[in-house]
């Protein structure tokens, strides 16, 4: 099922993780079932903390679980999580395995604090490019807490689902039945969401804060070259932003930024961001400016 080079790949990644997992996958007579266990015997054939078991306790065939053997740490994908979601699979089997993710401490413990109980399921397509940010997202908090819950769905191999609940575009996340959002959205934005108490503590946090000579609002090219120049003069510079990295952050291929012949928005926010983090710059992220009052003088 896997090409010999990406096979290896997750084989060597598999190495890292410590928790035994099993694959528990719920299937159909039909043709993507007979593929998807293929898929997960010859993954399951990687590493000997990993299993492979029928249970056919799902609904949607074909589905899988990768469950933390003995735990409820669980995430879902409804379908063959191949194509641009193949990563998502590979970080899902890692972190229900016990690998670390990168996410930072404060943004960890934000999502295990979220209390109730939440039940996620996106729809993504194989050939989405801002699929996979939402997927990892919602995957890694449900490894975190499992009052989370998470299944990740191929619209076209489930098209009456996506039909009833007219989903018209991928990405495209419904939280407890109800839509939630579509589109792009990276983990601290959906956390922010749900943890009612985030904006007031950041509230809190930014007030604290003693006055920028320049506070620049937004974060996108712009906003970022605004920065690193106030910044280089001396000046104590802030940025508040709402999505830092702007409408970059939205587009895959940069052909047209001379002397760059080829970039990613991604690639190139990261890089928008790194650039200003060389610089005593207070990037305030996931900030909206409501309005601007003059300063006296
Ligand atoms: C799909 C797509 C593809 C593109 N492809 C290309 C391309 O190939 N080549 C090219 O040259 N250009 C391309 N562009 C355009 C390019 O991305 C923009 O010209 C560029 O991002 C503009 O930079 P900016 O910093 O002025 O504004 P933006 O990138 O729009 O950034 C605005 C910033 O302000 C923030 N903001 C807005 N309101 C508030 C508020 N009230 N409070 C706080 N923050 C706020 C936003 O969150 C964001 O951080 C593309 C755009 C899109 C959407």
């Amino acid at each position: 099922m896997l090409d010999a080079a990406l096979a290896n790949q997750l084989k060597t990644l598999l190495a890292n993780i410590t928790f035994p997992i099993e694959l528990a996958a719920s299937l159909d007579d039909g043709k993507k079932s007979a593929e998807l266990v293929e898929l997960l015997t010859e993954i399951a054939s990687f590493s000997d903390k990993i299993t492979y078991v029928r249970t056919d306790d799902d609904e949607r065939r074909p589905s899988f679980a990768i469950t933390r053997v003995g735990t409820d740490v669980s995430v879902r994908f409804a379908g063959l999580p191949m194509g641009h979601e193949f990563t998502s699979l590979a970080l899902a089997l890692l972190q229900v395995g016990g690998h670390p993710s990168k996410a930072s401490e404060e943004t960890i413990e934000q999502i295990r604090n979220l209390e109730g109980e939440y039940r996620f399921e996106t729809y993504f397509s194989l050939s989405c490019q801002n699929c996979p940010d939402v997927v990892q997202a919602l995957n890694l908090m449900s490894v975190i807490n499992p009052n989370i819950r998470h299944v990740a769905i191929d619209g076209a191999l489930f098209p009456d689902e996506v039909e009833a609940r007219q989903v018209m575009a991928v990405p495209n996340v419904f939280l407890n039945g109800e839509p939630f959002e579509q589109g792009r959205m990276t983990l601290e934005q959906i956390v922010n969401r749900l943890d009612s108490g985030a904006a007031a503590r950041e509230a809190d946090k930014i007030n604290a804060k003693s006055p920028f000579d320049v506070l620049v609002i937004g974060g996108g090219p712009a906003g970022a070259a605004a920065s690193i120049y106030a910044s280089r003069k001396g000046l104590r510079t802030g940025v508040a932003a709402e999505r830092f990295g702007g409408q970059v952050l939205d587009t895959m291929s940069i052909e047209n930024f001379i002397s760059v012949q080829h970039t990613e928005g991604p690639k190139l926010a990261a890089a928008l961001e790194a650039h200003v983090a060389d610089y005593d710059v207070d990037v305030m992220n996931l900030q909206k400016a409501a309005k601007i009052i003059g300063g006296e003088g």
